[in-house]
């Protein structure tokens, strides 16, 4: 019988938690934006704490830049941040709440301002679109028996499942890949962001072939969770004209180089 009840319990949880995400798809959430974004918080501070924060006024100014652009594009209210790390990985992520870091080492695959921009839009989707919630839900019915609601970050044994549930596991010691689903949903509103903003989504599937190309001599940080560059780049090309219409009709910003 408690069986029973605990089953009713579960299921009555999973279907009030599923709600859907602006990708349009149902997705089970049971944990709220609040503390997400406090997860958020917590492992940006621990993360930029251990990093070497890059002093440089005109990279940051113009990293911020293009980061508050897309970040406008998205129409959501988070409390933004933006840090440029000086370290050659080539990386960068948002954490829940738009707490965004661009490490040095992708700015030379970036290339430009638009190439930068489409990373951001990427990984501001997996923010906007709560794939961190929806993997740390799972993580919570598949180890934990709910417990990492309402934990510290800093103090929780459970850090490195929090961690990779936010996608920078590898940060702790964690693999944990999005899932192919949330890397393209990911692609699709990070590329309509881009466009939004001004920069020409051309550029991105030319990043993600310059990323390809990496990737058969030293594989980027990026793609041990953001994996098969070459896919993403033709699924990119596919939704090239609304993307295109987008731009089109967008304040255009000329693409130029990253110092
Ligand atoms: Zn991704």
């Amino acid at each position: 019988m408690k069986y029973i009840y605990g089953s009713i319990f579960a299921l009555t949880i999973l279907i009030l938690s599923c709600a859907q995400n602006s990708a349009g798809r149902r997705t089970l959430n049971l944990v709220s934006d609040d503390e997400m974004n406090a997860q958020g918080e917590q492992a940006y501070v621990d993360i930029l704490s251990k990093s070497q924060v890059s002093t440089n006024y005109n990279l940051n100014a113009e990293i911020t830049a293009i980061g508050q652009n897309i970040a406008s594009a998205t129409g959501e209210s988070f409390k933004w941040e933006f840090s440029v790390i000086n370290d050659a990985t080539v990386n960068a992520f948002c954490l829940p709440g738009g707490k965004v870091a661009v490490y040095t080492g992708i700015i030379p695959v970036a290339a430009n301002n638009a190439g930068l921009a489409a990373v951001l839009g990427h990984e501001v989707g997996h923010a906007i679109l709560r794939h961190s919630s929806e993997r740390m839900s799972q993580q919570l019915l598949l180890q934990t028996g709910l417990s990492l609601i309402s934990i510290n970050f800093e103090e929780s044994p459970y850090k490195g499942v929090i961690a990779a549930a936010m996608g920078i596991g590898t940060t702790y010691g964690i693999e944990l890949p999005f899932s192919r689903l949330d890397e393209s949903e990911a692609d699709k509103v990070g590329l309509e962001y881009m466009a939004r903003a001004g920069y020409d989504p051309r550029e991105a599937v030319k990043l993600w072939e310059r990323m390809g190309a990496l990737s058969d001599s030293r594989p980027p940080e990026i793609l041990s969770t953001h994996p098969d560059p070459a896919n993403r780049a033709k699924a990119l090309s596919a939704q090239m004209d609304k993307a295109m219409a987008l731009y089109e009709a967008s304040v255009k910003k000329p693409t130029v180089n990253l110092n």
